[in-house]
């Protein structure tokens, strides 16, 4: 294989090539960027894109709209709904890169998958779905739905690999005293905590391992958790990644935390530079256990916009669920709010449980953070509807 850099250095100029070809990108980007590109490390001057610019709908699609054979959008809570476009070779890319990490942790023709991801505009049932059928598996594309139709089906057709939302796994294990044992569980399309990992595993009798991916860059496939459990594998071959400060876009050196930004020029209809992610992680370089040496990218441990300053401390809400969840009778959902009394910033945490957890969580969570918080115990159903949901930080500054 070639040295990535010299490879990734070929893919930027070559995706560039094509923005500027198109004249989709004139607002933003000229030749003169292009002739600045000399090393990797010049991407760094070059601009970011931010989700804004991918409005109206297929306004940035650098292809004739006659080679586009899919879209999906993102739900999107703020904004409009993002459409994204494929062409036939993005969709083969998307499934060889979602592949890869499937691949990676054992699915293959013998697997029996069961895919509760929702299919449709959402990128993660036919992402996912496409790969696991190149790769020989049976997949049943069980979508959402009802809890006990899936359990049913799990029994029944005896899959043994299960797609979905971490969060929506945990409902359903917890929905039954015992569920039907699941030898592995590839988890994507919400950040998660490692305690919570651990409780999916314990449910399911599983292996559970996580996948990165947004639908602005491809939809699940930009980054895979191999067995080893140390970070999840970038796709470097398709996406050049960075890590830069939130506030000032500064690029911040590897194992910093920050916000992930990502060109995905690979893609052939909708290649993006510089677009920033808005979710917080850090890089690391270096093999890992597996053996692979495409760069590491740390768990996502929350959303800049859901990052909060409390006396001069960031948090971020994976930092929060990780804690709460540490402690083992701490199994309902949790809300944080700040509030500033007499100038002084108050962070308190809602946890659901017995009153007698109480001490154990707040120093959990003194723990991680490095501050006093106060932690208030009630009742399980009183914060949310149960399975350890992040329900993040409000803050009423
Ligand atoms: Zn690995």
């Amino acid at each position: 294989m070639e040295p990535p850099q010299r490879q990734q250095l070929a893919l930027l100029r070559d995706g560039l090539k094509r923005m500027l070809a198109s004249g989709v990108w004139a607002d933003r980007l000229s030749m003169d960027h292009l002739a600045d590109i000399r090393d990797l490390s010049d991407l760094a001057a070059l601009p970011f894109t931010v989700k804004t610019d991918l409005s109206p709908a297929l306004s940035r699609v650098i292809v004739p709209r006659r080679a586009i054979v899919r879209v999906h959008a993102s739900s999107g809570t703020t904004h409009q709904p993002t459409v994204v476009a494929y062409t036939a070779g993005d969709l083969d890319l998307w499934a060889r890169l979602v592949a890869r990490g499937l691949a990676a942790v054992g699915v293959g023709s013998d697997s029996v998958v069961h895919s509760a991801l929702g299919y449709g505009l959402f990128t993660g049932g036919l992402g996912f779905h496409a790969a696991a059928e190149s790769l020989g598996a049976t997949v049943v594309p069980a979508s959402t739905g009802r809890s006990s139709r899936h359990l049913r089906l799990i029994e029944a057709l005896s899959a043994d690999v299960l797609f979905a939302t971490p969060s929506y796994a945990l409902h359903l294990a917890e929905s039954v005293s015992a569920p039907p044992q699941i030898r592995l569980g590839v988890f994507g399309a919400e950040p998660w905590s490692e305690a919570m990992r651990t409780r999916l595993e314990a449910a399911w009798g599983m292996t559970a391992v996580d996948t990165y991916g947004l639908s602005e860059m491809i939809g699940p496939g930009v980054a895979w958790e191999c067995l080893a459990k140390d970070g999840m594998h970038l796709n470097e071959d398709a996406f050049l990644p960075e890590v830069v400060d939130p506030v000032t876009g500064a690029v911040l050196e590897d194992g910093r935390i920050g916000e992930l930004v990502l060109s995905s020029m690979a893609r052939e209809a909708m290649p993006l530079l510089r677009y920033r992610t808005g979710d917080l992680t850090a890089l690391e370089r270096g093999e890992c256990r597996c053996g692979e040496t495409l760069v590491r990218m740390r768990r996502v441990v929350g959303r800049v916009d859901g990052m909060v300053v409390v006396r001069g401390v960031n948090i971020y809400p994976g930092q929060l669920e990780a804690a709460v969840l540490s402690v083992s009778e701490a199994r309902g959902d949790w809300q944080a709010v700040v509030e500033r009394p007499e100038n002084l910033d108050v962070l308190t945490v809602t946890v659901e449980g017995a009153a007698e957890i109480q001490p154990a969580v707040e120093a959990a969570l003194h723990d991680v953070l490095g501050l006093r918080v106060t932690v208030v115990v009630v009742p399980p159903g009183r914060v949310g509807h149960g399975g350890g949901k992040r329900l993040g930080i409000q803050d009423r500054r």
